[in-house]
This record gives C-alpha cells, structure tokens and sequence, in this order.
C-alpha cells in the first residue's frame, strides 16, 4: 500500500468514528447515507494536502486541472511560508508540507467549506463532493485509477457526487461537509506526522528557537518510514480493517442486528 492509500483509509475510518459521535448541531450524520458521505468527503479531504506539489499521485485526479492546481497551491504555500518565517527557518524553494499541513489550513478550509455551503446551497455541496470523492477514488483505489486515466475518474467522481447529492436531505446542514474537510486534513497531518519527515502542524502560530515552521514528529526510533513495510505490512491492513468494520457498524440498524444474532447465539449455546 502506497502512502496515498493509506491518507484516505485512515481519513475513511476517522469520518466513519467521527460521524457516529458528532451532535448534529455539528452537523453530524442522521443516516447511513449521510454517514457514508461524510467518510467519503473526509477520505478524499485526507488527501488534499498533498496538492502542494505536482509530484504527488493526487495531484493527477483530475489531468492537468489538478496539476494547475497543485502548481498555484505550491507557489502559494511559498508564499505564506516566506512571509511568516522565522529569522531560523531554512529558505525554501517549493511549498511542498508547508502551508497544508497545518492546523490553519485544516480549519481554515473547513470553515470555508461551510461558509459556502451555507450560502450558495447544493451548488457548493455539489462541488465539494465531486473534488473530495475523486480524491478519496485516487487514494482508495489507486491500481483502478492508473488503469483507467483522469478522465475516467472525473467522470465516475462526477457521477457519485451527483447520487451522493441526491441522497442528501434538503436540510443538510452546511456545517457537516465543513468539518468533514477539516477532519481529513488533519487526519493527513497525522498520517505525515508518524514519518520521519513530520509536519509544521502548528506554523506559523508558536515560534520556537526562532523558528516559527519547526516539524511535529514522533522520535526517530518510532517514527515510520512511509511506503515501508510497517504500513504496508501491517498499518494499511489494520486500517481497512478497521473502516470496514466501522462502515458495517454505521448502516442502519446493524448494531442491534448484531447484538441480537449474538445474543441468540448465545442462548442457543445455553
Ligand atoms: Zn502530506
């Protein structure tokens, strides 16, 4: 498993428990629809900040439209960067973990989300959920998209918003998709933060030793290697196993189905 994948299940599996916990003040989900939509956005929202380079896999979800895209996100993260660092941080020539990898921008872009959910509606939840959903279809089913091409992938992401959307009641509170957003950004954060690199999660907010973009990282000894053998030996597969099963959790009535197959297994064994 490449670390692309690995971004959108952890952010698949972290929709999946969130949904099931979050007030719907919050907007969280009232149906297994809902609930599934809400992993869906926090899956493909795992993996946006890595559109601060065009190197990344994601970065091709959608041709040369995400490459555009990648481009101005790495020229603008530059930008931040050099305007907010610290008289110790290092020059740098791309944006690349930068300005997405931070807590600002997780938040940031979530509330931008609902800001424009809440006031254009279902043009802007439609948006939303066809860039996300193409995203998490890049990061979840990789070999599929290689196969097939960007166009294909735009056209099923097309596609899936357009059902997603219609499941959707018109009620739907814009604050659900926001916090989605959010969610899978900082769900990414964490996923780079357990490599060696690790992320400028706090940037540009607390200096340290004059430095305001120092790196959150686990201890050398800890920290993973991505792509190495732990995550796709062990981390990839715990974490499908994991959202599968929380996905399974979260339909409708299953709970109580299960609890009670289990509670008759258990008088049959009597
Ligand atoms: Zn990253």
């Amino acid at each position: 498993m490449v670390m692309g994948a690995t971004h959108a299940m952890s952010g698949a599996a972290v929709g999946l428990a969130v949904a099931d916990l979050l007030p719907t003040d919050w907007g969280g989900p009232t149906s297994t629809a809902e609930t599934f939509a809400f992993a869906g956005v926090c899956a493909g929202a795992a993996l946006l900040p890595d559109l601060d380079t065009t190197q990344s896999t994601v970065a091709r979800s959608f041709g040369p439209i995400s490459k555009a895209l990648a481009a101005g996100i790495d020229t603008l993260s530059l930008g931040v960067y050099r305007v907010t660092k610290g008289r110790k941080d290092a020059n740098r020539r791309g944006g690349h973990r930068t300005f997405t990898h931070t807590a600002l921008f997780a938040i940031g872009l979530g509330a931008g989300v609902s800001a424009l959910v809440g006031q254009f509606g279902r043009p802007a939840i439609i948006v939303t959920l066809f860039f996300t959903l193409g995203l998490a279809l890049r990061g979840l089913f990789g070999g599929w998209a290689r196969d097939k091409g960007w166009l294909i992938v735009t056209a099923v992401s097309a596609f899936l918003s357009v059902l997603t959307w219609q499941w959707f009641p018109d009620q739907v509170g814009s604050t659900g998709l926001g916090v989605a957003v959010a969610l899978g950004c900082a769900t990414h954060c964490l996923g780079d933060m357990i490599t060696k690199e690790g992320v400028p999660f706090l940037a540009p907010f607390v200096p340290l030793g004059g430095r305001r973009w120092w790196e959150l990282r686990l201890p050398s000894f800890l920290a993973i290697r991505a792509g190495g053998g732990f995550e796709r030996a062990f981390l990839g597969p715990a974490l499908t196993l994991v959202a599968v099963g929380l996905a399974l959790w979260s339909i409708d009535g299953a709970p109580e189905a299960i609890t009670d197959a289990l509670r008759n297994s258990v008088q049959v064994a009597q």
